[in-house]
């Protein structure tokens, strides 16, 4: 397992862990509610944490949402949540910063874009102002730049630049080039304002993955700063899932990329925490952390009977989602549990020794039993349906996880 990777970063200590130096990657996730409902936020926080996310941040955007903050910390360290609390600002930070001593103190980070902190001189002087609160309240701060918020005054100085030039930047590149400029010019900003190098996370987030992978490369080259990482807007669903974990990947498989997030559009009533799973399935792909057991199973086919095997993967797959953090609380080296859910004879019987724990359904116009195994050998031949067989595997994973993991102390 690597911590941070192959790029040698600066820590950033943010709250009570730490990002880049030889901390792991971490994974961390931002609530949709309204922050200055107190409950709600708390809630989904809290939800957001106990899926793994280690990091937590919030919209700081109104008088209201900044005075909700203490109560949110508050509640959150009730409630035995210690995750850092990170405040997202955007036009107005300085003056709710500067407005709310009790909610500047209680974030953990602030998130400050630069092409958002106001206009000409403004912008230079509420950026400074924010550094201010962050340097005397020893905060840790992210600089992100966005594709879609670049600072418009570099991009057209840029723009104009180029136009005198014999051979000219292509437009697109000519914002890529902007974005990178912005994070430097700012990050030397942010240290004459006075913070100090471990103050100092680094992002540059655009909606394309092969732009993501150029900018985090060519940052990577002139930086040694931690980077938050993510494709931004990547949009939702399959699409969303899969465009972020390519533009992750590549990037952390280069060992570029400290802290991690997915930024995901929910489907309508669907469920927030997937952007925690999808960063934690990232990081686990690639042999980079592991979170919890790993679930083989293969795609069906037409030996598959009916579709109690889809029905059984997903609720293993659900239960094991359900239990891992309490089992990773309790239970030392459970991460490295796996467990097989496999369709037929073929290749069941076979994935399910290699695996800790298997189950083998019957195929069309097999023996209808399923076979159960435990650490290579045949444990068990169970006949019924969904509610039956979910059952016994449950009560076999705890067991399993009971016997053969070690009490963590
Ligand atoms: S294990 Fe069986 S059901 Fe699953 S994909 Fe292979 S042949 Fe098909």
């Amino acid at each position: 397992m690597r911590t941070t990777g192959s790029r040698k970063t600066t820590e950033v200590p943010v709250g009570n862990i730490g990002i880049g130096g030889r901390n792991p990657v971490r994974v961390q996730s931002m609530a949709d509610t309204d922050t200055s409902d107190v409950s709600s936020t708390v809630e989904q926080l809290l939800s957001l944490w106990h899926a793994g996310s280690e990091l937590l941040r919030i919209t700081v955007n109104t008088p209201e949402a900044a005075k909700a903050v203490p109560k949110i910390k508050r509640e959150l360290l009730i409630k035995g949540c210690g995750a850092p609390l990170i405040g997202d600002f955007h036009y107005n930070g300085h003056i709710l910063l500067e407005n709310n001593p009790e909610a500047a103190a209680a974030l953990d980070k602030f998130r400050i874009n630069p092409g958002n902190t106001g206009k000409g001189d403004s912008r230079r002087e509420h950026f400074f102002e924010i550094c201010a609160i962050a340097k005397k309240l020893k905060k840790a701060v992210r600089i992100g730049v966005n594709s879609g918020s670049v600072d418009e005054e570099l991009l057209s100085k840029l723009e104009r630049s180029n136009a005198k030039k014999k051979k000219k930047t292509p437009e697109d590149k000519l914002l890529l080039e902007a974005m990178i400029a912005s994070v430097l010019s700012s990050l030397d900003m942010a240290f004459e304002a006075g913070l100090k190098k471990n103050q100092v996370v680094l992002s540059c987030k655009t909606t394309e993955p092969n732009d993501l992978i150029y900018l985090y490369r060519r940052l990577a080259e002139r930086t040694d700063q931690p980077f938050h990482l993510g494709l931004t807007e990547a949009g939702g669903g399959m699409k969303g899932i899969v465009w972020s974990s390519v533009a992750a990947g590549v990037l952390l498989s280069e060992g570029i990329g400290e802290t991690v997030r997915v930024s995901l559009t929910p489907a309508p009533g669907g469920d927030r925490r997937d952007e925690v799973y999808a960063a934690k399935e990232i990081l686990e792909s690639l042999d980079i952390r592991h979170f919890s057991p790993r679930i083989i199973s293969c795609p069906g086919c037409g030996r598959t009977s009916g579709d109690l095997y889809r029905q059984l993967a997903f609720r293993i797959e659900a239960f094991v989602r359900e239990r891992a953090p309490e089992w990773q609380k309790k239970r030392k080296g459970v991460e490295n549990l796996k467990i097989a859910v496999m369709g037929c004879i073929v290749n069941g019987p076979g994935e399910s020794k290699a695996a800790d724990i298997g189950i083998s359904l019957p195929g069309r116009n097999e023996n209808p039993s399923s076979m159960i195994f435990e650490k290579g050998k045949e444990v068990a031949a169970v006949r019924g349906g969904l509610e039956r067989l979910a059952g016994e595997m449950f009560r076999r994973i705890e067991s399993f996880i009971d016997k053969n993991y070690g009490v963590r102390s």
